[in-house]
């Protein structure tokens, strides 16, 4: 696909939902497009509206083994009701072994290089091995979650990974959105988010938010980066 393409793709969908988004993407890429889910709320919306569509629909994660025990109760719980069968990636056991001799169990929280050699460590290299095989892959981020994703369209082409196709069904959803359509379809969702989690990555780097603080304050709060991200949505340097 062009940019021309892509400017047309943009233009046709702005104004359709989601739903109408997955169809043509698993119409037109399935079985070679995955959702990555981190099994936080967005993620759980988009699962739903694929199985809707195709229950044959490929949904892959990173278990980058610092999870919450809450992500992984999600994770059984999505498998066993719509009955998929969830392709979990795990880091490179070399490179955590050299990566934790070298610098410590807890290294991401004594610089934000070592945080990022965990992030491309744990999870940039293992999504990056999925998507060598992938012709697009699928999303749940919005633009109100980080300035990064602000500019993000419904679909992009993802010049890090080869130029694939990289789709963003509910980048203009908001919040309430999600919550509301989780609670009407009854989907399970990770119940950090009742505890004050908007946003869940690794149990060690995010932490429940005050009332008024960014969505994303939660997520590696000893930085002072407003722009933060673990390299799976941006450039990262330690690919
Ligand atoms: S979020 Fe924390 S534990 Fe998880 S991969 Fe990044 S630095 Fe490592």
């Amino acid at each position: 696909m062009n940019i021309e393409d892509l400017n047309r793709l943009n233009q046709e969908f702005r104004t359709k939902s989601p739903e109408e988004a997955l169809l043509w993407t698993l119409d037109n890429l399935h079985p070679n497009v995955g959702l990555a889910s981190s099994f936080g709320a967005e993620d759980v919306v988009v699962i739903d509206m694929m199985m809707r569509i195709n229950p044959e629909a490929r949904v892959f994660t990173l278990d980058t083994g610092r999870l919450n025990q809450e992500t992984y109760d999600v994770m059984d719980e999505i498998r066993n009701k719509y009955n998929i069968n969830i392709e979990v990636m795990f880091p490179n056991h070399d490179e955590v072994e050299n990566m934790v001799r070298t610098h410590g169990m807890n290294l991401f929280y004594k610089s934000i290089d070592n945080r990022k050699l965990c992030c491309g460590v744990r999870k940039v290299h293992p999504l990056n091995r999925m998507l060598e095989t992938l012709n697009g892959w699928i999303t749940g981020i919005r633009s109100d979650q980080t300035q990064n994703r602000a500019g993000a369209d419904k679909f992009e082409l993802d010049e890090q990974h080869s130029g694939i196709l990289k789709v963003n069904p509910i980048i203009d959803w908001k919040w309430e959105q999600v919550m509301d359509y989780i609670k009407k379809n009854n989907i399970p969702y990770n119940k950090l988010h009742d505890k004050g989690y908007p946003s869940i990555g690794c149990e060690p780097c995010t932490r429940a938010i005050k009332p008024g603080e960014d969505l994303r304050a939660g997520r590696w709060w000893w930085e002072n980066d407003p722009q933060k991200e673990c390299g799976l949505h941006v450039a990262h340097d330690s690919r």
